[in-house]
């Protein structure tokens, strides 16, 4: 599958630390979005850390999956 960039609808790509902060925010309408929005996270095989939840805008009710993606921190 060739790998364009996704502007997806709904799709927001973050990572943890800026999500609980509440710094992510809804493609939508902007509005920020934080773990009161009460993501819920996708269970990954072999019990690693999900990378991945759906959460429900509460402004504009858009379904929303996020990705949660390491910094990317090379030592
Ligand atoms: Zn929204």
């Amino acid at each position: 599958m060739p790998r364009k960039k996704r502007s997806g609808f709904g799709d927001v790509v973050t990572d943890r630390a800026t999500f609980e902060r509440g710094e992510a925010r809804c493609p939508q309408c902007r509005r920020p979005i934080g773990p009161e929005g009460g993501p819920s996270f996708v269970r990954s095989l072999g019990g690693q850390e999900s990378s991945l939840a759906t959460m429900r805008c509460g402004r504009c009710q858009a379904m929303l999956t996020l990705r949660f993606e390491e910094p990317r921190v090379e030592s």
